[in-house]
């Protein structure tokens, strides 16, 4: 492509946008959607459970309703098979997330210490319930609740 016919183009579409602004609109409801489901999880919770650390009991209810598998999944790649030795708080405690099996997911070292303290986004929280409908036992609800009533 010529820098002359790029230019006439980008004249073009400047052309297009300022007789027809609407026609950005799509692109302003994906841009907001998007930013939406990208963002942390709930806002700052100054007040931190008392309870820091889940129980031995806790944790291996948690790694059974997992299926021994850690609850780690990439965007584009299937979920870690490695075998989990951590129960992780999914809302960091630090950050006022509870500690409850509601709150808790299971990760292998490696996926628990890339994780660390990071507040997760609205998507991760989501997907993460939806994995869990697949491999969570019927009677054990997937959703996460970091603090009491609050919802993703
Ligand atoms: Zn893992």
């Amino acid at each position: 492509m010529s820098t002359e016919h790029a230019l006439s183009l980008l004249a073009a579409t400047i052309s297009l946008i300022v007789d027809r602004p609407w026609i950005l609109l799509p692109v302003a409801v994906v841009v907001l959607v998007c930013s939406v489901l990208d963002s942390p999880a709930g806002g700052a919770c100054p007040s931190r459970d008392s309870r820091r650390a889940f129980t031995a009991a806790e944790r291996r209810e948690a790694f059974e309703r997992a299926g021994l598998q850690c609850e780690h999944k990439s965007i584009l790649w299937r979920r870690c098979t490695n075998t989990p030795t951590q129960g992780d708080h999914i809302y960091p405690w630090s950050k006022g997330g509870r500690t409850a099996m509601s709150n808790q997911q299971t990760l292998c070292p490696f996926h628990n210490s890339r994780k660390s303290g990071s507040v997760p986004t609205r998507m991760y929280i989501l997907r993460l319930q939806q994995r869990r409908r697949r491999y969570f036992p019927d009677d054990t609800s997937p959703l996460v609740e970091w603090r009491p009533g609050a919802a993703p």
